[in-house]
């Protein structure tokens, strides 16, 4: 399968977070967390699209200022995601400068609140001084984004405060098989996009007329070359606590990357515990449990930094992959 997007973590798992997500086929990125963008050209940050925030501590929202330095005269939009108080947090930054000379520049910022509830909605335009206008409210829905073959779902954790934890998944590549389509006697036509939706959602009581004969989607189903999209899941900031752990494993499932937290080591748990983080074990359990084919540390406390070897090797060791 060729890899239709390519992803990197900007920043050594000791500084602030940020994964950089560049798509093959459009010119566009996404990133999750906000944290030191230091290190991307300016043309790589023009290219970000959707920002996913997993919260505002100051780690994970630094670079707010930054991306919008870089993003004033842009036509294009740039979405941000977040947790309960986003909104606010946007609004505070913008409040935070003065604005009587940017009235020409085009940027809009548009801010999506998941919240356990609902998802509100703000925009802040330049040509309005980035004044706030809300939204209406609409239901909370674990997917969040759904575009160009891919989709981003959400799910809410608890660190203290609620916190989210993102999946990216691209779609089923469905190609037909002509030669098995000619060998058949069937032709193309409308049909085989209903064959693709049919597969896509399962609809396995879809009904087809072929040729005046009628056929199951299971008997037509070898016509279709079915490739697994790609999947990364992005996890952090959450509490050692049995439910983030099972809404961890279930985000995380069949993850081709897990791109998560390993905090603190095993021997402070305790500590895991009281500073709401997970541990190196946690970690790795969750991968594994998850069946990710890969697991990505990516945030770990500055207290490691001269035992670094001992956290990837508690990580990999439950995990299963040393
Ligand atoms: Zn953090
Ligand atoms: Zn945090």
């Amino acid at each position: 399968m060729k890899t239709t997007f390519f992803c990197k973590m900007l920043n050594n798992p000791f500084n602030d977070p940020v994964l950089f997500v560049r798509f093959r086929r459009q010119q566009d990125a996404v990133i999750f967390d906000l944290g030191d963008l230091s290190t991307l050209s300016v043309r790589e940050v023009q290219k970000i699209k959707h920002v996913f925030v997993t919260h505002m501590h100051i780690d994970h929202f630094i670079g707010f200022d930054s991306l919008i330095r870089c993003l004033l005269s842009r036509e294009t939009p740039i979405n941000i995601y977040g947790p309960e108080g986003i909104i606010k947090a946007v609004q505070s930054k913008l409040n935070g400068f003065t604005w009587n000379l940017i009235r020409q520049y085009p940027l809009k910022i548009e801010v999506c609140e998941l919240t356990e509830t609902g998802t509100l909605r703000a925009s802040f335009y330049a040509q309005e001084g980035f004044d706030r206008i809300d939204r209406p409210i609409t239901p909370r829905t674990e997917e969040i984004l759904s575009h160009d073959g891919l989709s981003v779902h959400a799910y809410t954790f608890y660190h203290g405060i609620p916190v989210l934890g993102y999946n990216l998944e691209e779609d089923l590549h469905i190609n037909i098989n002509k030669a098995l389509l000619d060998e058949r006697g069937f032709t193309v036509g409308p049909w085989l996009n209903e064959l693709k939706s049919a597969i896509r959602n399962d609809k396995n009581d879809t009904e087809f007329v072929l040729n005046g004969k009628s056929y199951t989607l299971d008997e037509l189903s070898n016509l279709a070359i079915i490739t697994k999209g790609q999947r990364i899941c992005y996890i952090t900031d959450i509490s050692p606590t049995p439910q983030n752990i099972e809404k961890a494993i279930s985000l995380a499932r069949g993850s081709d990357t897990l791109y998560i937290e390993a905090f603190f080591l095993e021997r402070d748990k305790e500590r895991a515990f009281s500073r709401n983080h997970l541990t190196t074990i946690l970690a790795g359990y969750i991968a594994r449990k998850a069946n990710a084919k890969a697991i990505e540390i990516i945030h770990v406390s500055p207290k490691y930094i001269n035992a670094y070897h001992e956290v990837t090797q508690e990580v990999l060791k439950e995990f299963g992959a040393a």
